[in-house]
């Protein structure tokens, strides 16, 4: 889904649900607000987040569906577990799509009113076409731009300016998206799990280059067993300065990457079914597992 789309459906999600309300976790580098999605009135708090690449929107449409399926509950039950139960003991905080201005480029192109336009087109080639545009609205691949171990990353990649993928930035949370994100995490010292939505692959990363907590493990079992996907450990590369690594490594939250579907990306809109049904049962009891 587009941006658009999102905010369309958002919006209306809120109206249509008591127990969700809608908001902003901060805004975009290009001025768009990052919607943030709050379900449920427990103590036992999680974060949701899709959108970081912003190739992998479907992501977006994933955890728009979970939302949308919540609402009234009434006596439904996933694996034995009262769903309207669940939302009385768990809050989800959901930030559907951190990058906005990524998937409006994927989408729509660079527009003429966009104030770095030269500096983009030329990080793509010269191309207007963004049909592989991983990174955020000036070329950060936000998923490496949180702060761990960074110039150990940005030596390794030898990546050192703006680009479609891969590229840290300047710094640790340098991006808006990333440093709001960071910030909410600081602040919400009651979040005891984080799910990170990419894709593709089916596959569950549960450490950071050898380091994860106590429960990481058993935890990532139970995701294993319900979505059918393949646990792996992230090493190399993709394992430094993502939001898990960040979460694992420095503030000791348990938290998992979720390479949802399988395919080349972007996946198409039509994996979306598949994908849910794989991993409905995960996006409800996961809460219940820390
Ligand atoms: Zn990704």
């Amino acid at each position: 889904m587009d941006y658009k789309e999102l905010l369309a459906r958002t919006e209306k999600l809120e109206e249509e649900n008591p127990l969700l309300s809608f908001g902003y976790l901060g805004t975009s580098l290009l001025g768009r607000g990052i919607p943030m999605l709050t379900l449920g009135r427990g103590r036992l708090e999680v974060l949701y987040v899709g959108t970081h690449h912003a190739l992998e929107w479907l992501t977006s449409d994933l955890l728009l569906r979970f939302l949308e399926e919540a609402k009234d509950p009434g006596t439904r039950r996933v694996s034995g577990v009262s769903i309207a139960e669940l939302f009385e003991c768990v809050k989800f905080y959901v930030v559907p799509m951190l990058n906005p201005d990524g998937v409006e480029y994927v989408f729509h192109g660079i527009s003429d009113d966009n104030p770095i336009k030269e500096r983009v087109l030329a990080m793509n080639g010269g191309s207007k076409t963004f049909s592989s545009w991983q990174a955020n609205g000036r070329g950060v691949d936000l998923n490496h731009n949180y702060n761990d171990c960074f110039s150990e990353y940005q030596a390794a990649s030898g990546i050192q300016s703006g680009a479609p993928t891969r590229f840290a930035g300047e710094e640790p949370e340098s991006e808006p998206e990333v440093a709001y994100l960071c910030g909410f995490l600081r602040h919400h010292p009651k979040i005891r799990g984080v799910l990170s939505f990419h894709t593709q692959g089916e596959v569950i990363y549960y450490q950071s280059r050898g380091v994860m907590l106590p429960s990481s493990l058993r935890i990532a079992k139970r995701m294993e067993a319900v979505s059918g996907y393949r646990l792996e450990r992230a090493e190399g590369l993709s394992s430094y300065g993502g939001l898990t690594d960040w979460c694992l490594r420095t503030m000791k939250i348990p938290a998992f990457t979720i390479e949802c579907g399988r395919g080349e990306n972007p996946l198409p809109k039509s994996e979306l079914k598949k994908i849910y049904s794989d991993l409905r049962t995960l996006l409800y009891l996961f809460p219940t597992w820390l």
